[in-house]
């Protein structure tokens, strides 16, 4: 049996590109990744699909696996001959206990690498616009835990308030009071400016300032809660001049996207780099359908004056069957290629065909007015699409030739999150809606009851029957997407 390895890795402060590219390359090689409640989960779709996922993340009152129970599962996967990754937020020996998960290992003889990762207590400042030593300002810097331990029960407050650096407590807010008391007892400044960062680097980050006499009350109004870094010092004043990431025109606007997973990354993306958190709460399934029929006027392609590709997923699935049958992009030379949709077109590119003949819009009424003059009688056309496209172009075409229409795939609705993602109404800013099927799954995934949680929500249309489908549920469209593209319905969220 081969022998198994851990690696202990530093997962970052929370924005998925602050991982390592060695922490990152070895998260790709796992066989099991060990996981905590501080690593975005977002890192976890970097693994292999066969990868087993373990999560060991403690909730603030309620321990999931013990310190020891951890160990111990380490050390039994790495015996089945397994690379474990074991993944922690910030860096693993931060107030991390990854220096007992790797006393365990050494006890056990089992080979152990740590890839360390960015502190929350450096990375997590920066992203706030918070240099953690400034020349002449703060000359060093000094990291301590909030949470004591039953053995040293309280902090030493003498020492501490001697320092001049910058002061920067982790799992401190159940002792917020506490250590602010203390410091001002001991004769630190009231005056010092203090900064609570809460979810740092992510695109939920919520950062509040005030002076160290004030904090703790300005903390309970504005609810702030775990996990925050609590950080003292003249430094904090530099984020009206260093703060970048919460200047993102998205910054903190919770976005629904309900795409289907296999479509939704690029507009994850785009959100993300503008600021915005996206929430993925796919409707949508792709489902194939059986295909013999397309392999049979694959077989007969030549037949065809014109190739119609209506959305991304009906390029793959057209181009997969065909590679399979041993063909590739040369077998379509005697037919034109007709593309509806930007993503189509690009989708096209990929597989070494430009299109010949592409409506300015999605519209099926805008293609039949392009076609209606070029194609003649005895034109045969393939359209191979979606079972639940509109029959509109079908019709029309077949009234001056002859359509071949094959449904190569259908959509269903996709329920698995829906309990996760009610939970989080309220504070949804937009939801996004790409088609009408993403919004008749939608609406029948949250049911009647919790359609009034929307009202806070803009729900953003990519376009004009997308829109008409909204309203019949008796919603307002806060916004049409002016060119209907994602880049379309992004742009409509910023514009608005
Ligand atoms: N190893 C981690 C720290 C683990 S201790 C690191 O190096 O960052 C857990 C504490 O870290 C939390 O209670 C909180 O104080 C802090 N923390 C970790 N990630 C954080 C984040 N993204 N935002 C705010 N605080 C964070």
């Amino acid at each position: 049996m081969n022998k198994g390895k851990v690696y202990l890795i530093g997962a970052g402060p929370g924005d998925i590109g602050l991982i390592t590219v060695k922490g990152m390359e070895k998260l790709k090689e796992a066989d099991v990744i060990v996981y905590d409640r501080l690593v975005n989960d977002s890192l976890l779709k970097e693994s292999k699909t066969e990868c087993e996922m373990i999560y060991v993340g403690k909730k603030p009152n309620h321990h999931t696996l013990k310190q020891g129970e951890i160990n111990k599962l380490l050390v039994e996967k790495a015996k089945e001959g397994k690379t474990v990754v074991r993944l922690k937020g910030g860096d693993p020996y931060v107030f991390g206990r990854g220096g007992e998960e790797g006393e365990e290992l050494y006890k056990n003889n089992i080979e152990f690498e740590v890839v360390p990762g960015i502190t929350s207590a450096i990375g997590g400042l920066c992203y706030a616009g918070i240099p953690i030593t400034q020349r002449n300002v703060a000359t060093s810097f000094h990291v301590f835990t909030g949470h004591l331990s039953d053995d040293e029960k309280e902090f030493d407050f003498e020492s501490i308030v001697k320092l001049n650096g910058t002061l920067v407590f982790l799992m401190g807010m159940k002792n917020l009071e506490k250590i602010t008391k203390g410091l001002m007892e001991y004769g630190k400044n009231p005056d010092t400016p203090v900064a609570i960062i809460n979810w740092a680097t992510r695109n939920n980050q919520k950062v509040i300032t005030e002076r160290l006499n004030k904090i703790y009350d300005y903390a309970v109004e504005k609810n702030m809660s775990s996990p925050s870094l609590i950080v003292i010092g003249d430094v904090v004043d530099y984020r009206e001049k260093l703060s970048f990431f919460e200047k993102k025109p998205l910054h903190g606007k919770n976005i629904v996207v309900t795409r289907s997973r296999a479509q939704n990354s690029s507009m994850i993306k785009k959100l993300r780099e503008l600021g915005a958190n996206p929430i993925e709460f796919p409707t949508i399934k792709i489902e194939k359908l059986e295909n013999t029929k397309l392999i049979n006027e694959i077989k007969n392609i030549d037949k065809y004056n014109y190739i119609i590709l209506t959305s991304e997923n009906g390029v793959e699935i057209f181009f997969k069957e065909l590679y399979k049958m041993g063909y590739d992009s040369r077998w379509l030379k005697n037919s034109k290629i007709v593309s509806i949709g930007k993503s189509t077109t690009e989708k096209l590119k990929q597989f070494g065909i430009i299109a010949d003949i592409m409506p300015k819009t999605y519209k099926q009424e805008e293609l039949y007015g392009l076609l209606k003059d070029k194609v003649k009688k005895d034109d045969n056309i393939l359209l191979p699409r979606s079972a639940k496209g509109r029959k509109f172009i079908v019709e029309k075409l077949n009234q001056i030739s002859n359509v071949c229409e094959i449904h190569t795939y259908t959509t269903v609705i996709d329920d698995s999150k829906s309990d996760e993602f009610i939970d989080n109404f309220k504070d949804v800013d937009y939801i996004t809606f790409t088609s009408s099927s993403t919004v008749e799954n939608f609406f029948e995934i949250i049911g009647k009851e919790n359609k009034k949680l929307l009202s806070n929500a803009k729900l953003i249309s990519i376009g004009p029957v997308t829109s008409s489908a909204i309203e019949e549920f008796g919603f307002k469209v806060f916004s049409q997407a002016k060119e209907y593209t994602i880049d379309g319905i992004i742009s409509s969220i910023l514009n608005n």
